[in-house]
């Protein structure tokens, strides 16, 4: 039933049981019954009449925050590759840009500092699509910046295949928090104010930011990123903790180098899980409970993911 109403829309370009490891960062294997890989607004509008039609389907960005762990049969997974970008309006201290869900975040960064367009500067480095870093609220913390900060408006996609364009006050943005991961809305397009600067200070901020990260993360592994979210400042006063850092807590309870099958926490960095290859689902569940159990006897923490896992 599913695979005729999806021939029917998307002719031969459905792909049946496939393997979406190389799209995962963290390299977890696994094969979705259907797949379609979405490159251009005419192809969105395709899922719209399926969703119209009542199929659900699971977006996949850069799969960098991304863990599938059993695919639903009756689920279309959609890649988004759909990857355009257009000045759409320029004031004397301003730009409007808009740009497509699947453009590669990092590559935009880049386009922009190089520019003097600031706000997205921090994220030189994020892995990632810009649909995905909207929905996520990806962030950066010293000093803090988030993707939302510079959002203008949006045009989404609705679990019923309605268009529809809405505001930044839309999405309500806070910390890794997005109201799509609720309404379970798709990004289309974005458009981005960005402000004008100087191009010298935007690439210092964002090689400042890019050298951080080389220093303190893990590179050249399979990783999703922070695996767990940071706790909230009024928990970490509350027990009287040093930091909201996860990672910190997840180092103090001893669990740097500690590994379950093909998955390892990192030694540079305690919130990273590393795929040392061929990893299994079931062992990144249990390294996941192993983590939460040691944090919470120790610290008295709910550690609470991040990552995505469907
Ligand atoms: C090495 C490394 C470093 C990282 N550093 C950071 C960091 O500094 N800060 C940070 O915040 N994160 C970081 N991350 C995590 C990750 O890169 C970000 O969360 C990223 O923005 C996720 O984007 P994505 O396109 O890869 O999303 P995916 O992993 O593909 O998807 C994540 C979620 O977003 C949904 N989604 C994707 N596209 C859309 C869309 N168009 N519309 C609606 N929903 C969508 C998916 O369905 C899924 O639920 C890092 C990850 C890695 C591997």
């Amino acid at each position: 039933m599913i695979e005729e109403i999806l021939k029917n829309v998307l002719g031969n370009r459905v792909k049946v049981s496939t393997d979406i490891s190389p799209f995962l960062t963290l390299k977890t294997g696994v094969k979705v019954p259907y797949l379609f890989v979405v490159e251009s607004l005419s192809d969105w509008l395709k899922v719209g009449r399926l969703l119209k039609e009542g199929i659900r389907i699971f977006v996949i960005g850069g799969g960098s925050n991304l863990v599938v762990k059993k695919p639903d049969p009756q689920v279309l997974f959609v890649l988004n590759r759909y990857a355009k970008k257009k000045l759409l309006k320029e004031e004397e201290d301003k730009v409007y840009i808009k740009v497509s869900s699947g453009y590669p975040i990092s590559k935009l960064v880049k386009e922009t500092v190089r520019k003097g367009w600031g706000g997205l500067e921090y994220h030189w480095g994020l892995p990632g699509s810009v649909g995905g870093a909207v929905y996520m609220n990806s962030k950066w913390t010293k000093p803090l910046s988030y993707v939302g900060d510079v959002v203008y408006e949006a045009v989404l996609l609705t679990p019923k295949g309605e268009v529809k364009k809405v505001n930044q006050e839309y999405f309500k943005f806070s910390y890794d928090y997005s109201i799509l991961q609720e309404t379970g809305e798709i990004v289309l397009e974005v458009v981005f104010a960005l402000k004008k600067e100087d191009g010298e200070v935007l690439y210092k901020r964002a090689v400042e930011a890019y050298n951080y990260r080389r220093k303190t993360q893990p590179f050249g592994v399979f990783s999703s990123g922070c695996f767990f979210k940071n706790i909230s400042l009024e928990l970490q006063e509350k027990l009287s903790l040093p930091t909201t850092s996860a990672g910190y807590l997840i180092d103090k309870a001893g669990l740097k180098g500690f590994r379950v099958g093909s998955f390892e926490i990192s030694q540079k960095h305690a919130n990273f899980i590393i795929n040392k290859g061929g990893g299994k689902i079931e062992d990144l569940e249990k390294l996941i409970e192993i983590v939460k159990k040691r944090v919470k006897e120790k610290f008295k923490v709910d550690l609470e993911l991040e990552v995505v896992i469907f």
